[in-house]
């Protein structure tokens, strides 16, 4: 079995199709490539072949290209491998682009055209690219486009230069810059694809059948001109002027991919086609060596793909969720209820007052009602959606349920309250899941009359946008607990990572340091801009200081004094405290008050507030840009460590993929063990150690960092490519 195979019909009409065996999704290959080059030979070389056709065996055309294959390029042939990968795919797509026309007349080529019937993405779209023509399946499900840039790489085989010749390099910004993904007619509009049709492998049949002139690109005629100008036409050099400030904007310098995407453009635009694609392979290459982009491949796709498929989860029978009962329908719960819902599970929304239980439903109707504004949803879907929720305040409702999420007020005693009332009703094997975010899972578990049935289920705000999702284990909740919650996760397509029990579990443990030294610097005189910027400069999406405004202050005040509450004197925060309790005091309690480290107009974020300066005058020393960076990144990734170190976490790839899609831990680092790695563990017990003699101990070097140091080791060297800390 192959990944292509052809039919040549007595019409004359070669159709490869594309169906990987054992995959739902078509990916590439480079054995899968080699095959579709040889049958593209022989397609070419056969006489009674008038014209190919390019599909697929399965609903979609395919997902991209194997990444696995990329890092293996890389891992065995360096550089100069991932460099004659690329060029081959380039001589691959090349071909059929000219499709054995005469070099010279461009004369005498075999129409080839590509029928899309869904999705198709990364080499999936730049395939077709290659082909004469592109019919799509009138399909509003599938998704066209180049996505590579949101895995830290670029598109390389030839969909840069290509969708840059065929729209301009303005229009084709938010395809390669930003990863854009259109539905099947969007793309026409956009000038992605040429058709959508009904059947598009019928109308592809037809058109190459009588397709005779238009086969030649316009950028392989002489004197083509670069839609909406080349670097030196005026046009073009707004645009490119503008692309460069556009980017650097967006990424500040930390996400080589973007940059080398427009180097590629730029210097692709002033050059002949091919050696355009060479260029484009020389800067792909250039991307794929820095380990950004090894590291973004390595957490966002590869890792974050095993941990959805289960790679933690215990050897179990299957634990589908069927009826999730949700206790309490605040921000969380009715978040909650929603994602269930749309996942087909039937979902008993329970809160104290009728008025708040239907509220939590509303918010489902809510958003359905925006996705129908923008056409993703319909009407059919909307009530489906709703149908599946019963609003309520009888626990008796909950008869049936397989699966209980508590989100509640986070108070022990109504936690335990409701934990009681709930059991009374629920099934005898049903799991109990809490989505505590500061309570410790072992104390609430007291409660429950199945220890080992109760787990935590931590999701982050807001729930239907966030992927991440924390599941941590108390030290009596059993394997089925585990399962069930990973199934569950999966059934309502996020990302899950296993924790076992702790204060702050992980996610908020590292975040909540990063929070509390922006603070610090603040409360030190340090300017609030330098603070900022020294953040987003390291690839945070939002500054400590924002951060905590969007996340509100009074909440950043509870979470301090439950915290002293619990630690006594052995708590470390007094300095964070005495600016986070007179923000609140002055009742700058952040975003949604309108005032908070920042100023805010109707809503809308404008600079540093002013007021800051005058309680905390600003030091005239403003330490050096890199001294903040160091803070407010180890501060986090020292944390990570720790968590490892207590078995908090047990799997470093789950400490990455969490860092990142938890609280945006600067995603071209991989997350806080890729990035430590990049440092290399020597470099960063240098840092550290100064940080800790000038800061305080909250730097301290954990033992198993220095020891790496000492041995000369890196997280994923010592537990191994499967990321597990026990090898
Ligand atoms: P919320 O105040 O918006 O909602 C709590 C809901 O529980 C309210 O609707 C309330 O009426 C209801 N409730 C209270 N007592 C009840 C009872 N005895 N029976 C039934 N319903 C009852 O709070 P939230 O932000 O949704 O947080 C809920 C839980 O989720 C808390 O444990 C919180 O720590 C946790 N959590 C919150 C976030 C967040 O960002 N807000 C993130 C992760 C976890």
């Amino acid at each position: 079995m192959t990944d292509f195979t052809m039919q040549k019909g007595d019409d004359g009409v070669a159709v490869i199709t594309w169906d990987v065996p054992g995959k739902s999704m078509n990916v590439l290959s480079m054995d899968g490539a080699e095959t579709l080059d040889r049958l593209i030979d022989e397609a070419l070389a056969d006489d009674s072949v008038k014209g190919i056709v390019i599909t697929s065996g399965k609903d979609d055309f395919a997902g991209g290209m194997d990444l696995n294959v990329i890092a293996g390029m890389k891992e065995a042939g360096g550089a100069q491998g991932v460099f004659d990968g690329v060029m081959a795919l380039h001589r691959i797509l090349r071909k059929i682009e000219r499709a054995g026309m005469d070099p010279k007349t461009l004369r005498g080529g075999k129409p080839i055209a590509a029928a899309l019937p869904g999705t198709a993405l990364g080499i999936g779209l730049e395939l077709p690219l290659a082909t004469h023509r592109i019919f799509a399946a009138d399909n509003p499900k599938a998704k066209i486009g180049l996505p590579e840039i949101m895995v830290g790489i670029f598109p390389g085989s030839g969909g840069t230069t290509r969708l840059t010749r065929k729209l301009g390099a303005m229009m084709a910004a938010p395809f390669l810059l930003e990863g854009k993904l259109s539905d099947p007619k969007a793309a026409k509009a956009a000038g992605l694809i040429d058709e959508v049709v009904e059947d598009p492998l019928a109308a592809a049949k037809a058109w190459v059948l009588q397709a005779k002139d238009d086969l030649v690109k316009p950028w392989d005629v002489k004197g083509f001109k670069m839609p909406g100008g080349a670097p030196f036409h005026p046009a073009g050099f707004m645009t490119f002027v503008g692309a460069s400030a556009m980017v650097h904007g967006k990424t500040l310098g930390v996400y080589p991919a973007a940059k080398a995407l427009l180097s590629a453009v730029y210097e692709g635009a002033l050059v002949d086609f091919d050696t355009a694609l060479r260029i484009e392979a020389r800067w792909f290459t250039n991307v794929l060596m820095n380990p950004s982009s090894g590291n973004m491949i390595r957490s966002l796709f590869i890792n974050k793909t095993a941990l959805e498929k289960g790679a933690n989860r215990p050897d179990v029978p299957d634990e589908k969720v069927r009826r999730v009962g949700i206790l309490g329908a605040g921000m969380m719960g009715a978040g909650i209820a929603y994602v269930s819902a749309l996942a087909d599970i039937e979902v008993v929304l329970i809160d104290a007052r009728q008025e708040a239980a239907d509220k939590g439903k509303a918010y489902s109707a809510g958003l359905l009602d925006k996705g129908i504004s923008r056409r993703k949803v319909t009407e059919e879907k909307k009530t489906e959606v709703l149908g599946r929720i019963l609003a309520t305040t009888d626990y008796a409702a909950l008869a049936g349920c397989d699966l209980i999420v508590e989100a509640v007020f986070e108070d022990p005693a109504v936690k335990a309250e409701v934990t009681r009332k709930a059991e009374a009703v629920i099934p005898q094997d049903a799991i109990f899941a809490t989505n505590t975010s500061t309570l410790p899972i072992g104390e609430l578990a007291k409660a429950s009359a199945r220890p080992e049935q109760f787990i935590g289920i931590h999701f982050f705000s807001p729930v239907d946008k966030m992927m991440l999702v924390e599941i941590i284990r108390g030290a009596r909740t059993g394997q089925r607990a585990v399962a069930k919650a990973l199934d569950f996760v999966r059934q309502i397509r996020k990302t899950p990572i296993v924790v076992n029990d702790a204060r702050f579990f992980y996610a908020n443990r590292c975040i909540i340091p990063y929070i509390n030294e922006g603070i610090r610097l603040v409360a030190e005189g340090v300017n609030p801009t330098l603070i900022e910027n020294a953040a987003k400069m390291m690839g945070m999406p939002l500054g400590p200081l924002q951060l905590v405004d969007e996340t509100s202050i009074d909440l950043g005040v509870k979470i301090a004094k439950a915290t002293k509450a619990a630690m006594g004197d052995d708590y470390p925060d007094g300095a964070v405290d005495d600016v986070l309790f007179w923000m609140a005091d002055q009742g700058r309690l952040g975003k949604k008050a309108d005032a908070g480290f920042y100023a805010y107009q109707d809503g809308k974020r404008q600079g540093i507030w002013d007021g800051l300066k005058a309680q905390y005058p600003r030091a005239a020393d403003q330490p050096e840009l890199t001294e903040v960076q160091h803070r407010l990144m180890f501060v986090q990734a020292l944390e990570a460590v720790r968590a490892l170190e207590d078995g908090v976490l047990t799997d470093i790839r789950e400490g990455d993929v969490g860092a990142i899609l938890g609280w945006g831990f600067a995603p071209w680092t991989g997350g806080p063990f890729g990035w430590l790695d990049m440092l290399g563990a020597a470099r960063a017990v240098e840092i550290a150690d100064h940080l800790a003699a000038t800061y305080g101990p909250r730097f301290a070097v954990p033992a198993l960092l220095r020891e790496m140091a000492d041995k000369g080791e890196s997280f994923y060297g010592r537990f191994g490519s499967h990321g597990k800390k026990a090898a």
